[in-house]
């Protein structure tokens, strides 16, 4: 670790031997949480890194590369303690997307949730014909998908592992039995809860007798998950999606008292992760070339977030000037004309590819440059006179005239975003959740003398609740047996096309808000020359189709009336963020890798 601007200090770190076919973790001390909005100093290493969004899941990723261990080996450790200490976002119960770069090609591996065969478009409408409430869709399990992200990470593991599949759970384990602290985040997350109090198994381990939830600091133990863990180590993903495991998840499931789902056995041993090919899309920025590579479709987030960047560049934005290192009004209303337009064309277009056919014929239709220019004619762009169009219609990618009807937009929440490099040339940007903050609110346990368990996802409920809209005319995304909900999540890899060398791994939490939070740090990057750190530290902001949105308290007065006066509906509101990116640098003619980890979570960057 070289603090190279700053001498802020991270956890003391205790190396695994570096035995070359496994790895002893040792418990590194454990740090206080921070919550709020945290200043970080940014980090900079020469060999590898990993970024995360708990201080202890770095390290376990840092123990592991340390000891010889891939990218892919890391992110496995990583993920599996961060299923016990950010609980609340990713984990057993849940899916993911990962980005694999290995020095040549890139990769993107899909282990998002699917529907039960069971189920029908109609999953998500009460008994009126209308579309449920969003919470009493999501606490149940009714909106409980399959789980993917073990068995897609087994998959990646057969392809890229280098340690043991075994030993990339100890660091998990052994915190699960000794304990970990509970964090500040984790702590008013618990505060702030209502749902998670209603199952009697998250009750008991989440919270006191008195229903107060654990204070800051309380070391936590959560023997259950350390043995289901345990049997996966031993049997990989089979422990987890068949025999005991599996029932106990559908028993879950199917006997809720009173919101059952549809899951069964044989979805579980049935899931398949997939592989398939990502979007990369070329980018121009300070005069240079870039390939910006994301996750396809069932995911929105690379379409939507290489339509934002490239509407932009058909705009003056690159040639707006920053105003006091914040982006200016003028600048903002490009911006969030272009995310008008790209989440136009979200609603209308995107869904899982085994069920949605692209426009015609290929989702690159959709980051056609000629398609991009058209769309970018409709921003208004006159000097002095630049004018929102409030809402955008969605285009016609191919000249194509779609059937499908909009998805209205709905809530998201939660999620973890993983970056790391590893000292062989690998990269992986992850992106993982079990969609809103504690998912379904449905804890398993396989064995109930033993305290915690896992949760499990709703990410069901990123599917439309309404299947068609007033004329009949079907949405995209409407709920289909054994589909994939569309996802916002973005894990996005960055090359120099010129020379294909990695520039970036990043990616962020926050529902359709990740595709801003990641368009706003690569544009600060490679526009904008910023380091990680600092594009992660800049205010968000956003449109989803409707209100120009702002980071509250971090644009000046202005800003805000200087876009009212453009014709935004401006709402400053929370923007939590939680944004991890690794971005290559150099210093004294040194290549470095330059980590930034957002100030609004609790992560961390570690690498030596
Ligand atoms: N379930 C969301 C998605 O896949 C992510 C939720 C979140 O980040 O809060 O897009």
């Amino acid at each position: 670790m070289k603090p190279l601007f700053s001498t802020f200090a991270v956890a003391a770190l205790l190396a695994g031997c570096a035995a070359p076919a496994s790895f002893n973790y040792s418990v590194p001390a454990q740090p206080e949480g921070s919550s709020g909005y945290a200043e970080k100093p940014g980090w900079a290493t020469t060999r590898f890194a990993v970024a995360a969004a708990n201080p202890l899941a770095t390290d376990a990723g840092y123990q592991v590369l340390k000891a010889g261990g891939s990218a892919t080996d890391a992110a496995i450790a990583v993920q599996m303690v961060l299923a016990l200490v950010e609980p609340q976002s990713s984990g057993l119960g849940g899916g993911a997307f990962l980005m694999h770069f290995n020095g040549n090609d890139v990769e993107a591996f899909d282990g998002r949730e699917t529907a039960p065969a069971a189920a029908d478009e109609k999953l998500f409408l009460g008994a009126d014909g209308k579309p449920m409430a969003f919470y009493d869709a999501v606490v149940g399990g009714r909106s409980v998908g399959t789980p993917g992200t073990l068995r897609m990470l087994e998959m990646v593991h057969k392809q890229h592992g280098k340690l043991p599949w075994a030993t990339l759970f100890a660091p998990a384990i052994t915190l699960a039995e000794n304990g970990f602290k509970v964090s500040a985040r984790l702590s008013s997350l618990l505060l702030m809860e209502t749902h998670l109090k209603k199952d009697p198994i998250a009750a008991a381990y989440f919270y006191k007798a008195d229903g107060t939830p654990h204070d800051v600091g309380f070391v936590l133990r959560n023997p259950a998950l350390a043995d289901v863990l345990r049997k996966i180590a031993a049997n990989g993903s089979k422990a987890l999606l068949e025999g005991d495991v599996a029932q106990a998840i559908v028993d879950k499931v199917q006997k809720h008292p009173t919101n059952p789902g549809k899951l069964s056995l044989t979805d579980l041993s049935g899931y398949q992760p997939q592989k398939r090919a990502p979007i990369c899309q070329d980018y121009r920025a300070s005069a240079h070339d870039f390939r910006v590579c994301g996750f396809p479709p069932p995911s929105s987030g690379a379409i939507a977030v290489g339509q934002i960047l490239g509407i932009l560049g058909n705009t003056s934005a690159a040639s707006l000037p920053m105003e006091n290192g914040l982006p200016s009004a003028d600048w903002l209303h490009l911006y969030t004309e272009a995310s008008r337009l790209a989440f136009a064309d979200r609603a209308q277009f995107l869904g899982d590819p085994d069920f949605v056919k692209p426009p015609a014929g290929t989702w690159m239709s959709l980051l056609d440059p000629t398609y991009l220019a058209e769309r970018a004619k409709l921003i208004s762009q006159t000097p002095g006179a630049m004018m929102s169009m409030k809402i955008a219609k969605p285009g016609t990618p191919g000249g194509l005239k779609t059937s499908y009807a909009p998805m209205p937009e709905q809530e998201e929440y939660g999620t973890s975003h993983i970056s790391i490099v590893d000292g062989k040339g690998n990269a992986i940007a992850m992106t993982t959740t079990i969609e809103d903050g504690f998912g379904s609110r449905q804890m398993v346990n396989v064995k109930p003398g033993l305290s915690g368990g896992f949760l499990l996802n709703n990410e069901l409920t990123d599917f439309s609740f309404a299947p068609a809209d007033a004329t009949g005319a079907p949405v995209a995304n409407r709920v289909q047996p054994g589909k994939r909900p569309r996802s916002s999540m973005a894990p996005t890899l960055v090359f120099d096309k010129a020379t294909g060398a990695l520039v970036m791994s990043g990616g962020s939490p926050g529902g359709a808000l990740i595709i801003h939070y990641t368009a706003k740090t690569i544009y600060g990057i490679l526009n904008w020359g910023m380091l990680p750190q600092q594009a992660i530290n800049l205010p968000n902001f956003a449109s989803l189709n409707g209100p120009t949105m702002l980071e509250e308290k971090r644009f000046p007065a202005t800003t805000v009336d200087a876009l009212k006066a453009r014709g935004h509906e401006v709402r400053e509101v929370t923007m939590t963020s939680g944004l991890q990116a690794i971005v290559r640098g150099q210093a004294h003619g040194m290549q470095l890798w330059m980590g930034g980890a957002d100030p609004r979570r609790e992560g961390i960057v570690m690498g030596d």
